[in-house]
């Protein structure tokens, strides 16, 4: 996955001007609040998700104008290839390759890339959906069809949770709980099993960099939690049974709540480093490490799906790390094309982008 050029047309504070960054690493410098973290963020946008920073699409338009547009020109699975989007009325669209898409999501696995920003801490202090979207996103990016599977069982979800709400006043409508009860399971098991075999690879992966990054001080292990008592390792039936068991036993606890308590919507990844959980006991540093090793885990995961590696994008990064692990991060991302913001000049680049107010200048190694 290579960019070969970036064109912003009133995005966010950036000048209206094109950007053709180089293979390898790209430094993104300048001082506080000049628009570098709007260009990791532009980036991202080609990916079809939405802004890491949780942005609404109408705060990405720069003030006093009605729409904004960002194209990309990018190479991959051995061709030239481009990306529009299109910001007006607080809506995205896209085209890709010039052929108007009518779903934004119909442009995810195309540009892929993995994105790290200090906010992305809160996968490790938040609570599990964080950590679920974490892994929803990444499988996203590999297997566009989990998305469809995805909102498949969330429009399901959403249907019985209706359901349960309405039993109370209409106890005849109990009788048909057990329809989606089945459905619910179905679809409940295949998305579990989805995120269990992808934590499995993910977890070698993600062992591996942490070990590096601590030089050998400390582990990482991450496991996937499925709420309804399943095993990992089980079978889609062996799973969808379990699940169907967990919904019977627990449904008149749900009829009570009026919401379903078991499923993959509950469920969790756990991140433990030396064997304790990272979210009650680990330090500031050991978190930003593991996430940073979750993140590189994805990118190595989606190369080695995808036969390609993702284009990386670290937005404030390196100022929170000390330059044994700055040194090993870099090693790393040998190979892969990089974006990286800093305030100072001390990483050897291929490409730096000088942002200063939103004004862009290129300059060469
Ligand atoms: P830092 O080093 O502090 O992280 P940065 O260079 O990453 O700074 P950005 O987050 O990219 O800074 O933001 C740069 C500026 O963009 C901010 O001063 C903000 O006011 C401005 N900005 C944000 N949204 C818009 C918008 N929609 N239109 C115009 N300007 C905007
Ligand atoms: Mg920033």
């Amino acid at each position: 996955m290579l960019v070969k050029k970036i064109e912003f047309t009133n995005f966010r504070n950036l000048e209206n001007t094109a950007l053709c960054p180089k293979d390898g690493i790209n430094v993104i410098f300048g001082n506080n609040a000049q628009g570098k973290t709007n260009i990791i963020e532009c980036l991202w946008l080609f990916t079809g998700g939405r802004s890491f920073r949780g942005s609404k699409d109408s705060e990405l338009i720069a003030f006093d104008s009605d729409h904004a547009e960002i194209r990309l020109e990018f190479n991959s699975e051995g061709r030239d290839q481009c990306i529009e989007l299109n910001i007006r009325n607080g809506k995205r669209s896209a085209t890709l390759n010039d052929v108007p898409k009518k779903y934004l999501s119909q442009i995810i696995g195309s540009f892929t890339a993995v994105v790290f920003s200090p906010d992305h801490l809160t996968l490790i202090k938040n609570g599990p959906e964080e950590r679920r979207a974490f892994i929803d996103g990444a499988l996203c990016q590999i297997k566009p069809a989990y998305a469809v599977q995805l909102s498949r069982y969330k429009k399901i979800l959403g249907e019985r949770n209706a359901l349960l709400k309405d039993i109370p006043r209409h106890r005849e409508l109990e009788d048909t709980l057990d329809i989606w009860n089945e459905k619910l399971a179905a679809e409940g098991a295949a998305v579990a099993r989805t995120r269990a075999l992808y934590t499995e690879g993910l977890k070698k992966h993600a062992a591996l960099f942490y070990d590096g990054i601590s030089e050998g001080r400390e582990s990482l292990e991450i496991e996937y939690k499925i709420s309804f008592r399943a095993e990992n390792t089980m079978s889609s039936s062996e799973m969808s049974q379990m699940m169907l068991e967990n919904l019977r036993k627990r449904q008149s606890d749900d009829i009570y709540l009026g919401y379903t308590t078991t499923g993959p919507h509950r469920d969790d990844l756990s991140v433990k480093i030396n064997g304790k959980e990272a979210r009650s006991f680990g330090s500031q540093g050991q978190q930003r490490s593991a996430v940073l090793s979750l993140k590189l885990a994805e990118a190595a995961l989606l190369a080695e799906k995808k036969g390609e590696a993702p284009v990386i994008l670290l937005d404030d990064v390196l100022s929170e790390l000390d330059p044994s692990r700055q040194d090993y991060l870099l090693s790393r991302l040998e190979g892969m094309q990089v974006f990286i913001t800093c305030c100072e000049l001390s990483v050897p680049a291929r490409g730096m982008i000088c942002v200063d107010g939103g004004r862009l200048t290129c300059t060469e190694e």
